[in-house]
């Protein structure tokens, strides 16, 4: 094969397929061949255009795939071969400025939000800068990390969410052995922080969900490790906690999407001196049901998280490879490069059927 195969974003709920030459790669650099592309909500905000982009680009920020070609420096400096299966960060470092010194390379001053894999124009070239195509392009700047042997390409796209899910359900808040954990929204990534929370040793951990939409998923938290799930449109969340346990939580971690009375629910559910997690943005600026004057009653602590770093996406490989949680059954969708719109449409539940927790694209 002399071409690559990439869907670009025309325009919000316009996907087309575009064939590109392969770009040339130097000492620096490398091709991705892509096996499998994860999606989640970005996906479907992108897609709808609820995350503006004003230019054409190939979207798809969750790549697996096989190292096709690698330069000698590249393949040195991120310690990787050629034939290698690597999942791909979204982030670029350029490793010197000091954000990335200080390892907040998302922050990095030369790449940054506005660079992220998935989400940069195809003016730029070689073009091929997503996860919806045949080939990804993966810059010097890139992070990549080895997919251990045995791992299925489709599970290991979880490399993504189950990070997200260490990082906030776990790293963050600095969950401790005994404590009780509530995690706000049932999608992968709350299915996620269910297990990051149960590895660090929380004594319960309870998830809320919202509806009959939310049911499946709650079921399957539940096979997670989960001790309670809430649906949140038949009980307050703090009651059933309360009754469940006898006590407020030490952690809340909020992955709600579009959800912005999550914020007010966290701080009613944390107990004096707990710790919340805002992970999930609400894409509002109202704040229904929340009272300030409780966070300073209760002395809260509050933090903002925003993406994933390496240190969690190893340890979320090596999760997922040694095979103690069923991610290999979550209920899981897959489709081709033709069919991506149709897939995430579905995801987001605008088909009318249930979305799948886990959607992935089989370039
Ligand atoms: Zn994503
Ligand atoms: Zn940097």
């Amino acid at each position: 094969m002399d071409k690559a195969r990439a869907l670009v974003l025309e325009k919000p709920r316009t996907l087309s397929l575009r064939t590109y030459e392969l770009p040339e790669i130097h000492d620096d650099d490398a091709l991705l061949r892509i096996e499998a592309c994860g999606l989640c909500g970005t996906d479907h905000e992108q897609y709808t255009g609820a995350i503006p982009s004003g230019f054409e680009f190939v979207p798809g920020h969750e790549s697996v795939g096989i190292l096709e070609e690698i330069g000698p420096n590249a393949a040195k400096n991120w310690g990787v071969g050629q034939g290698d299966r690597v999942a791909v960060e979204v982030f670029q470092s350029c490793h010197q400025c000091p954000n990335c010194t200080s390892g907040n390379y998302r922050q990095c001053s030369s790449h940054g939000i506005g660079d992220m894999y998935g989400f940069i124009p195809v003016s730029k070239e070689p073009s091929l800068w997503g996860g919806y195509a045949s080939h990804q392009y993966l810059s010097p700047d890139s992070i990549v990390h080895k997919v251990p042997d045995g791992l299925d390409p489709v599970v290991a796209t979880l490399f993504n969410p189950l990070g997200a899910g260490i990082r906030w359900g776990s790293t963050i808040p600095q969950v401790a052995p005994g404590e009780i954990v509530v995690i706000l929204g049932p999608g992968i990534r709350g299915i996620c922080a269910v297990v990051a929370a149960k590895l660090a040793g929380a004594s319960f951990i309870a998830i809320t969900g919202k509806g009959p939409r939310d049911k499946s998923r709650l079921d399957t938290a539940s096979r997670f490790g989960a001790d309670l799930a809430i649906d949140i449109d038949e009980i307050d969340p703090d009651k059933a906690l309360t009754s469940a346990c006898g006590t407020l939580a030490d952690v809340v971690v909020n992955v709600t999407a579009k959800a912005p009375s999550a914020i007010g629910q966290a701080i009613k559910l944390v107990r004096p001196g707990g710790r919340i997690v805002m992970a999930g943005t609400s894409g509002s600026p109202e704040t229904p049901g929340l009272w300030p004057d409780l966070i300073v009653y209760k002395e809260i602590t509050i933090f903002g998280a925003l993406g994933v770093d390496s240190v969690s996406y190893r340890k979320a490989l090596e999760i997922l490879a040694d095979q103690s949680f069923p991610f290999q059954e979550l209920d899981r969708k897959t489709a081709q490069l033709e069919s991506a719109g149709n897939l995430i449409l579905e995801m987001a539940g605008e088909t009318g059927s249930t979305p799948p927790i886990h959607g992935v694209l089989l370039p």
